[in-house]
């Protein structure tokens, strides 16, 4: 059996951006259903933290990253819709992106189509696949809709805003600065919102009449939930999909009827694209709108892997917009 040493981030224990450890990694053969991938790119996503703080728990020690780009370097038994050479992506679990290299399942990686590069694939596939299902599955945007999106300046953010426009929707958008409502704006937000200075609530009821919104889209968590609710018109959706300023406390359900039959869903991108046919469908879609150029993905920025940890506290002290990457 050859075995090959590649460089990866590695974490002994939950933390700051000081655990993430940049270490040789020994890799063997890749077992049944497994491919071996040597990435060209890799996604920083917020989640990646989460997994970090322990937020989300995960045995240790542990790879980190769930999202990366790159060419098939070896191919494990059984493995029938991947072949050596082919240039591949994938986002999803177990971690473990943030490598030169890595062994991992074959069943979350799909093939990445010649006209889309490493770098848009790793910046891509998680949080395009995630606004891919938000917007047309947890919540079917019709033309018409107005959706408050929050942190639209950001990855999953900035993807959503150009997505929700080619459904026809108007956009509302929380930013945390000037500067990302610049960007929202460039990406096709109609209407921007500073929420660290101005009221949410009451700039969404100015701009709907009074009325709220069908859908919010909230992955702030802590902070911004309970004033989301008061946005949504009744029967609305309240979606409440990650945790960036803390997990949401427990919910009196009551709270919901008093507020007009309004539903909550905490959905996650795994049980989206539960199996190859709903992660190809997905993909395919997805694809499809960056190819054809009415979906940017915006990377702003791109760190040498050793300087993950740098890149992850950017990330959770809100300096970065759209996707950033590693390069390996
Ligand atoms: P982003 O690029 O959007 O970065 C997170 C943004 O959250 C920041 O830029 C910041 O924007 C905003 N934010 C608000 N409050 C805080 C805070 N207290 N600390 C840090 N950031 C804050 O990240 P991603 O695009 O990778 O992910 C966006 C969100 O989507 C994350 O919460 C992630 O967990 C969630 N997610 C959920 C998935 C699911 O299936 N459930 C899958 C993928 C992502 P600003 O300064 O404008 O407020």
């Amino acid at each position: 059996m050859s075995t090959m040493t590649v460089k990866a981030i590695k974490m002994f224990k939950t933390g700051g951006p000081e655990v993430l450890e940049y270490v040789d990694v020994e890799l063997g053969e890749p077992g049944p259903g497994e491919i071996l991938v040597k990435h060209h790119a890799i996604g920083v996503n917020y989640l990646d933290i989460y997994f970090r703080e322990g937020l989300y728990p995960q045995p240790m020690p542990s790879g980190m990253g769930q999202e990366g780009a790159g060419v098939v370097e070896k191919v494990g038994p059984g493995v029938t819709h991947l072949a050596v050479g082919d240039r591949v992506a994938y986002a999803g679990r177990p971690s473990g992106s943030y490598a030169q290299a890595r062994i991992m399942p074959a069943d979350i990686v799909l093939k990445l189509p010649e006209a889309i590069s490493f770098e848009t694939g790793a910046a891509m596939m998680l949080q395009g696949l995630t606004a891919q299902y938000l917007l047309n599955d947890t919540y079917k945007v019709q033309k018409g809709d107005t959706v408050l999106f929050h942190a639209i300046a950001g990855g999953v953010g900035t993807i959503a805003c150009q997505w929700l426009k080619a459904l026809g929707a108007t956009v509302i958008g929380t930013v945390g600065s000037p500067e990302k409502a610049a960007i929202a704006k460039a990406h096709g937000c109609d209407h921007t919102i500073l929420y660290r200075e101005e009221d949410f609530v009451a700039r969404v009821k100015e701009i709907t009449g009074g009325k709220g919104v069908p859908v919010v889209y909230d992955s702030i968590g802590k902070d911004t939930f309970m004033k989301s609710l008061d946005c949504l018109s009744p029967r609305g959706l309240m979606v409440t999909f990650g945790n960036a300023s803390g997990p949401v406390p427990p919910l009196e359900v009551g709270i919901l009827a008093a507020k007009g039959s309004l539903k909550v869903t905490r959905p996650t991108l795994t049980t989206y694209v539960l199996n190859r046919q709903l992660l190809e469908q997905g993909a395919a879609d997805l694809f499809q709108r960056v190819i054809s150029g009415q979906i940017k993905i915006e990377i702003t920025d791109r760190y040498p892997l050793e300087k993950a940890s740098q890149a992850q506290k950017d990330m959770a002290d809100r300096k970065t917009t759209g996707s950033i990457i590693l390069v390996p």
